[in-house]
């Protein structure tokens, strides 16, 4: 039995892993501890590497290779033990979503024993493999419209306990004005999906921040992202992803706040892909 926490779990934490978070693990361990939390989880990317040649065209990739994977689980397995009476620790992965390579991933999963598999889009293939903040079309729409098919996806593809960071697209790239309903359609759409398919969908800090100073024309992307939320009543995950120990648990008293205004009651944590329901506290 986990004891009641005064602040969410963050279930999206990087590691020096995946060569661009900084600190070592347990500097993010001791930041969780320091905040009251009483569960954590670590998910750090997974590089491309078990893509097939012609699928790796790999001008931009930033996750871990096969031997850092291999020992990012075991060092976690170790740091699992180390700290448990102090916190509980769980090891995860988050996994870029390539279309067509589900099959590949499905032998790396079933050999490391993840607690939980965090599915998110930065790159969409189709248009080339290029970070998705380095888009400039002048007409954006085509480039929205994949984003929400990949997300649809990973909702649907029976790999991910959670979509990681749907906000990730309106965050980085301009937003298609005159698509604003279209787009609040697609968020629903992918909600009313991932309810289907019992997946969750992660609130993640820094979605949470963007929508506290931008807003779009026609709405607020992240307030119709919560809303939906309840609508469906799907389980949600949290988390930072912070790349630096510092930003563990960033801005969670707040968000917490935010999601009780929404009328939210409750958010998820996973152990061995198991979800266990947590009161929002
Ligand atoms: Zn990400
Ligand atoms: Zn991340």
């Amino acid at each position: 039995m986990t004891k009641e926490s005064y602040i969410l779990s963050d279930f999206h934490i990087h590691t020096p892993y995946c060569g661009h978070a900084h600190g070592k693990i347990i500097d993010y361990a001791e930041k969780a501890i320091q905040l009251g939390m009483k569960k954590i989880c670590f998910t750090d990317h997974l590089g491309r590497y078990y893509l097939t040649p012609s699928q790796k065209k790999r001008y931009w990739d930033w996750g871990m290779n096969k031997q850092n994977l291999a020992r990012y689980y075991l060092e976690l397995e170790d740091v699992k033990t180390t700290y448990k009476d102090r916190i509980e620790i769980k090891s995860g992965l988050e996994i870029d979503y390539i279309e067509g390579a589900e099959d590949m991933i499905m032998p790396l999963i079933e050999k490391y024993p993840f607690d939980f598999l965090l599915g998110s889009i930065h790159c969409l293939p189709k248009f080339g493999w290029k970070h998705i903040a380095n888009y400039t079309e002048k007409d954006m729409w085509p480039i929205f419209s994949e984003y929400f098919k990949a997300a649809k996806a990973v909702v649907s593809a029976g790999i991910f306990n959670s979509l990681a960071h749907i906000d990730f697209i309106w965050r980085y790239a301009k937003w298609p004005a005159k698509k604003s309903l279209a787009i609040f359609q697609l968020i629903e759409d992918i909600v009313e999906t991932a309810s289907s398919n019992n997946v969750a969908i992660e609130i993640n800090s820094n979605g949470y921040l963007w929508s506290q100073i931008y807003t779009v024309i026609g709405g607020d992307p992240f307030e119709i992202l919560l809303r939906n939320i309840k609508k469906y009543n799907v389980p949600i995950t949290v988390g930072s992803d912070a790349h630096k120990p510092q930003y563990v648990g960033k801005s969670f008293k707040e968000l917490a706040h935010l999601l009780k205004i929404m009328g939210l009651k409750q958010y998820c944590t996973f152990e061995k892909k198991r979800k266990k329901l947590e009161k929002i506290p």
